[in-house]
């Protein structure tokens, strides 16, 4: 896999760590012996400005807006999107505008929601903000905006929601490389890679990139927002997309994508008691910070698919996908539950 080809850009701090989670282990083995080694791919520590997934990707897509002289970052996200903090962090590290349109999908009003965490370091990082109510066309705004800033003289380049195209997901197909090799110096046998999925550039990534390499090793994805049918339709196009890149579209079968999303709740950004005990865990068990939106979900999910045996004697790598910033911006709902 010839990532050079595709110019990317680098400045995240790479190879992230790999590393065992002896305290989680522990706490879900089972009386009669059953449960996982867990291992965690510290994707949390990409070091742009509080780092997180959407770095990889955003490696790949800077390479391709500089290849096209852009000046101007145009994105769109949650209210508390890490990926539009990731991407008004890499638009400051490379002297680019950056415009953001933010969409209160959730429908929370509260001020920490609105106001702290993510929000707070997207101001911080210097980017301009603008607020659509939920339900809105976003590719229909990322155009409008794009197309003001060219009216304005600027050179937008768009980058979708989450960061979610071929070239994005590229990051992931290289991160899958990147693991494979740790797993392999570390003499240990990955058996599963379990991920939060959301707008599908990490899963697909990361299946595209096993399957190019031929390594046989199954992702799963436990859903963030969407139903199943429509989350595995979107991150199989996606890796067909992203091998297609690599030159291999025809190694990626639709037996590969597998979501679960059985643990999305009540909704996007919505959290619950499950969700709540999740944060708690991990933090008690391995002193590891996850957020309330994406790896929060994926861990409640990951403990109640071990708890009913559904991993027993897997090396399963749980990929911490980043997101602690968003925590501060749920303070007002975590307050009294820890
Ligand atoms: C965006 C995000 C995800 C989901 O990744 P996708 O590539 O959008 O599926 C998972 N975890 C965190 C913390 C994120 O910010």
């Amino acid at each position: 896999m010839h990532f050079a080809r595709f110019s990317p850009v680098r400045f995240a701090h790479l190879p992230t760590p790999f590393e065992p989670l002896p305290g989680l282990t522990e706490h879900l083995k089972r009386a009669d012996g059953g449960g996982p080694a867990l291992w965690i791919k510290r994707d949390d520590c990409t070091g742009l400005a509080g780092g997180g997934n959407k770095t990889r990707k955003l490696e790949f897509l800077l390479g391709d807006a500089l290849t096209h002289d852009a000046d101007t970052l145009v994105t769109q996200g949650a209210v508390q999107s890490n990926h539009v903090r990731q991407t008004a962090a890499a638009a400051a590290r490379f002297g680019l505008k950056c415009e953001i349109i933010l969409e209160a999908r959730t429908g929370s009003n509260a001020v920490d929601y609105n106001r702290s965490g993510n929000v707070l370091l997207d101001e911080l990082l210097g980017a301009r903000i603008r607020t659509v109510a939920g339900g809105t066309d976003m590719n229909a705004q990322l155009a409008l905006v794009a197309a003001e800033v060219t009216a304005s003289g600027g050179r937008p380049y768009i980058i979708p929601g989450g960061g979610s195209n071929a070239v994005g997901a590229l990051g992931y197909a290289e991160c899958a490389l990147e693991l494979v090799a740790q797993a392999n110096e570390a003499g240990r046998e990955i058996d599963r890679i379990v991920t939060a999925t959301g707008s599908a550039g990490t899963h697909a990534g990361l299946v595209a990139g096993l399957a190019v390499m031929g390594a046989d090793i199954p992702v799963l994805g436990i859903g963030v927002r969407a139903p199943k049918e429509i989350q595995e339709a979107n991150v199989f196009r996606l890796a067909q997309e992203t091998a297609a890149l690599l030159g291999h579209p025809e190694r990626v079968s639709r037996d590969m994508v597998v979501a679960d999303c059985d643990y999305v709740g009540a909704g996007y950004g919505l959290i619950d008691a499950a969700v709540i005990d999740a944060l708690k865990t991990i933090a008690r068990s391995d002193a590891i910070l996850l957020d309330p939106v994406y790896t929060g979900k994926a861990m409640k999910g990951l403990i109640a698919l071990a708890k009913a045996g559904a991993f027993d004697g897997e090396t399963v790598v749980f990929l911490h996908t980043g997101g602690a910033q968003g925590l501060f911006g749920y303070q007002s709902e975590l307050e009294g539950q820890l």
